[in-house]
């Protein structure tokens, strides 16, 4: 299967019933390339409330076959179009319980039916794939949303999908920007939506999903996470993960270690090593399309004023700039890795996500006083912790207020471990079995065995 996508001839058009339609809509989106600022085109899709209906209706009329189809059968079919993390769908049988009152008691795992997805710019390709698989192998159908800023990966499945032979109805995508999702977040016959993105459009959603069908809604939110590095942990480690936590993607990743605290004894030598570290990554800045580019621009202009806006407030008394803080070039959207030491933890670059390549560093003295700040914050998604005591590495994983801790290494996950935060950095979990009981609903039978 290969595609036959170049910058002339991406695909623009919606996904529905398994063909490339026009949308409903007059209204066009423009896109943007992140590496010269150039247009590359103004006229994607955006679906319109016909356009989400036409989808439900589809996605509903191939549900029923859909939902009988054997587990394998359906996994089978996902894996010829790339939708994998999905093994433990062969180890989702449901439960039963014996009848020694009388009663045999099975509970079966159910499909919703028409579920959907809502996507960032952030990881087009990777969030598709946390909602899609766990939602299309447990026997539901699926309405992809991606981001305005990001359709062409998502659209160019389409292809993929026809060819993998999944049945008309399964898959739909649906470009568009917040209006759309708006839509199908208040949508009466969508049964539930998996949401990745900001925690103010995440509160939207799960009020908009209230107020029309209470449909089921994860949640997969912002960040601000600490990595706390004490004196005795090895030092060249815990640069390495912190310094590609917080570069990776350019620093456009919900869970980037962006604050990173340092026990007095080793700060100097960590900041003289820290600091090493991210001006090479100036070296690895490039063209995204260019083979050996590892760190390309933020995604757009938008985010490049945001990025720089906050490093210039940062500079006016709210923390010391070590490293970096400059553009890069003269054209597209490519900023300098950047640290700030000495921050005031009520700054807004100590308390605010940035989503960009920016962490500040501050010292501390005592467990118990890092551990009262790294939590003090309404997100809760990542945390890392570096020590070669596996007794305080331990205590230490246990006190983070975050759904994901890492022992000397942070900003990281797998398919199979659950993947989500706490407080105001989400609701639910993605990956492994968590995922796959996010698109179900238990369902009891029971079985009189004395009739
Ligand atoms: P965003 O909230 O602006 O947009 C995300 C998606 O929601 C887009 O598809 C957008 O079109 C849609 N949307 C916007 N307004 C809407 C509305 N009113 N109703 C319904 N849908 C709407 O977020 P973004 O800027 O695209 O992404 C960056 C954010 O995503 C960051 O905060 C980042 O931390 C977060 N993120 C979280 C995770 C995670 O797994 N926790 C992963 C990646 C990104």
């Amino acid at each position: 299967m290969a595609f036959s996508w170049s910058l002339k001839n991406l695909p623009k058009q919606i996904f529905i019933n398994n063909e490339y339609v026009g949308s409903k809509n007059n209204k066009k989106l423009s896109l943007y390339n992140p590496k010269d600022g150039s247009l590359i085109v103004d006229d994607v899709s955006l679906a319109s409330e016909q356009d989400v209906d036409a989808a439900v209706a589809a996605a509903e009329k191939a549900f029923p076959a859909w939902k009988k189809m054997l587990p394998n059968e359906r996994r089978n079919i996902m894996t010829k179009c790339t939708l994998r993390c999905i093994w433990q769908i062969d180890k989702f049988g449901g439960e039963s319980w014996p009848q020694k009152d009388g009663f045999l008691k099975i509970v079966r795992n159910e499909p919703l039916g028409v579920t959907a997805g809502i996507v960032p710019w952030n990881g087009p390709i990777g969030t598709i794939g946390l909602k899609a698989a766990p939602a299309l192998a447990t026997g539901n159908c699926f309405i992809l949303k991606p981001s305005e800023k990001t359709p062409f990966s998502s659209l160019a499945l389409g292809t993929l999908i026809k060819e993998a032979g999944l049945p008309p109805g399964v898959f739909q995508i649906l470009t568009g920007d917040g209006s759309t999702g708006a839509i199908i977040a208040s949508h009466m016959r969508i049964r539930k939506v998996s949401f990745t993105g900001s925690i103010a459009t995440g509160k939207k959603i799960q009020e908009m999903a209230a107020k029309s069908n209470l449909k089921r809604v994860t949640l997969e939110l912002g960040g601000k996470s600490p990595a706390v590095i004490f004196d005795d942990c090895n030092l060249d480690n815990a640069v390495m993960w912190t310094a590609n936590a917080i570069t990776a993607n350019t620093g456009q990743v919900c869970f980037a270690a962006s604050r990173v605290y340092v026990q007095e004894g080793i700060y100097d030598k960590f900041i003289e090593k820290y600091k090493e570290a991210m001006k090479n990554k100036v070296k690895e800045v490039s063209a995204p399309d260019k083979e050996t580019t590892n760190i390309g621009p933020l995604v757009d202009e938008a985010q490049f004023k945001r990025v720089a806006g906050f490093i210039e407030r940062g500079q006016k008394g709210q923390g010391k700039l070590l490293v970096g803080g400059q553009r890069i070039g003269d054209k597209g959207f490519y900023i300098e890795p950047t640290v700030f030491t000495d921050v005031d933890p009520t700054s807004e670059i100590h308390c605010e996500e940035i989503f960009g390549p920016v962490s500040v560093v501050k010292s501390f003295k005592t467990e118990e006083e890092i551990m009262a700040l790294a939590n003090n914050t309404n997100f809760g998604l990542m945390a890392g912790v570096f020590t070669q005591d596996i007794n305080k590495a331990l205590r230490v994983a246990s006190d983070f207020e975050s759904g994901m801790v890492g022992i000397n290494c942070v900003s990281l996950m797998f398919m199979v471990s659950p993947f989500g935060g706490s407080k105001e950095s989400g609701v639910g979990r993605e990956c492994g079995i968590h995922a796959l009981r996010a698109f179900t609903e238990p369902k009891t039978i029971m079985i009189n065995m004395n009739y």
